[in-house]
């Protein structure tokens, strides 16, 4: 019996990922580079569903039913061109190849125009949800051809998270729009985690309370709008202690933040697309920062204002407010992410439907969130809205939120506690909704010392000012 599916690269993702295929009921054959792991899997949980464990490159390809699906799993990068080199001479024309890896969607997109020329289907796919994400039903974004999707979608929809029965996986579109999805939801994760991380600054800051309490006020949030995941596990954070000292965990924690580079990715093609990703941007330079400790220590003396926690009524209704602020932040980061999207899509003609894009983020992925069905919701009432920030529901809560979250601003400013992420959220709050943006004085400034023009408010074309004839004739000599 051939198998249906196979797996190559069986660290904690794939194997994890092939454990899932097969508890759905599908034969899934085996491989890895080193023959332990592949040993392991079979010895530990060849109990199930059909395993078809395979040793070499060429056992592996003709265990496969055609035509073959074969999903790489390994570390991104070089190791992903070494392993389709390894495998896609033994394949045959109609065979698919699924890149499951976190890959760059450039990558992706120059294997599957060489692929396309040896006539085979190369599927560049983001997978979010982690280890347990990827057996227990993760998030899907499959690129690649319509064709390769239609034998392909239907095992991944099957392992895929459902809400409301939905498969929290849908073809996105052509060659790199998978990955490039995945890319912007990891923007928006890091946006999310800033955010929610600088509300627990704030709660601490400006009104003293414990680690546990706040966890408290993250679990409470958490029964509302802000329902989701990274909230959820936030709250668990918080709540932990330390087992070796008895102290909060989060106090014996470097505050360092790491990261693998996808945040940068999206904040880098952010700029090549022109798309004002400020808050991913904000959010991504906020673990740099983080992490240059020499440059904090040297600043450490540097004077701010007293800290007074506050009292009174602006303390009982300072929580409400910053759930508020957190929420109204929240709406801009995915409006910037989903038009970084939209960008994407016209740029490289994938024709990208946000609504599903959000359906599908709904479930097993690191965001999933319960207003991510609102988002959904607002794209399949208008798929070319030109931002979240207008649409019904969510110009109602941001308008609602905006004098809490301009209370919330400045008190971070006053108590001398950073908010880099609720600030730019704000500011692009009010520099998009702005009758006249300063703007016009930088056109004036381009002009003045290079000539380089501007236009008019009130006629057509390109007018350049003789400064220098300008400012001899305002102010002889
Ligand atoms: P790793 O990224 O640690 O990769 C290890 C696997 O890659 C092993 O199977 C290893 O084989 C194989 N490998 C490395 N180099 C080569 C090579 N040159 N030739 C052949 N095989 C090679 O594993 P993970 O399971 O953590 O992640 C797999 C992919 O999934 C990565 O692209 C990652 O970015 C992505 N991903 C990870 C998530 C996570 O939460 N960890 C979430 C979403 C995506 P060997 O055993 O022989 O060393």
């Amino acid at each position: 019996e051939k198998a249906n599916i196979g797996v190559t690269g069986l660290a904690v993702m794939g194997r994890n990922l092939a454990r899932n295929l097969a508890r759905h009921g599908h034969t899934v054959a085996l491989h890895n580079r080193s023959e332990t792991r592949t040993r392991e899997l079979v010895d530990r949980f060849g109990s199930e569903g059909d395993f078809v464990p395979t040793y070499s490159a060429r056992e592996f390809v003709d265990a496969l039913e055609r035509p073959r699906k074969l999903v790489i799993m390994v570390k991104a990068g070089e190791p992903t061109d070494a392993v389709i080199e390894e495998f896609a001479p033994l394949l045959e024309p109609g065979d698919v190849i699924v890149d499951a890896g976190n890959a760059h969607f450039a990558d992706t997109r120059r294997r599957e125009a060489a692929l396309r020329e040896r006539g085979l289907h190369f599927v560049g796919t983001g997978v979010s949800g982690g280890e347990e994400g990827a057996l227990h039903g993760p998030s899907i974004m499959p690129g690649g051809s319509a064709e390769s999707y239609a034998s392909l979608g239907p095992l991944l929809e099957d392992i895929a998270a459902k809400v409301d029965g939905t498969p929290c996986c849908a073809h996105i579109g052509p060659d790199g729009a998978g990955h490039f999805v995945k890319m912007v939801h990891n923007g928006i994760e890091y946006s999310d985690m800033e955010l929610i991380a600088e509300s627990f600054d704030l709660l601490r800051g400006a009104l003293g309370y414990e680690p546990a309490q706040i966890a408290e006020v993250f679990r409470t949030w958490n029964t509302g709008r802000l329902d989701s995941y990274l909230i959820e596990i936030t709250a668990d954070v918080l709540a932990h202690t330390d087992p070796a000292t008895g102290k909060p965990f989060v106090d014996v924690v470097q505050d360092q933040a790491e990261q693998k580079g996808t945040g940068r990715w999206t904040v880098q093609i952010g700029l090549d697309l022109g798309v004002p990703i400020t808050g991913i941007a904000e959010a991504t330079f906020a673990r740099s920062l983080s992490g240059h400790a020499g440059l904090r220590a040297a600043a450490r003396g540097l004077a701010g204002p007293a800290r007074t926690p506050l009292s009174g009524s602006e303390a009982e209704r300072f929580a409400d407010d910053v759930e508020q602020a957190l929420y109204a932040s929240k709406v801009v980061a995915y409006a910037q992410g989903f038009n970084q999207i939209q960008a994407g899509s016209a740029e490289y003609g994938w024709n990208i439907d946000l609504g599903s894009v959000a359906s599908l983020w709904r479930g097993g992925c690191i965001i999933r969130a319960k207003f991510l069905d609102d988002i959904r919701a607002a794209y399949e009432a208008e798929p070319e809205l030109p931002t979240l920030l207008t649409s019904g529901d969510f110009r109602k809560a941001v308008e609602d939120a905006q004098d809490a979250w301009r209370s919330v601003v400045s008190t971070a400013v006053r108590l001398g506690i950073p908010t880099p992420g609720f600030s730019t959220a704000l500011a692009y709050y009010d520099e998009l909704r702005a009758e006249r943006l300063p703007a016009a004085l930088i056109q004036g400034q381009r002009d003045y010392f290079g000539a380089h023009t501007y236009r008019r408010v009130d006629r057509e074309g390109s007018f350049h000012t003789e400064w220098a004839a300008e400012q001899r004739a305002e102010h002889p000599a």
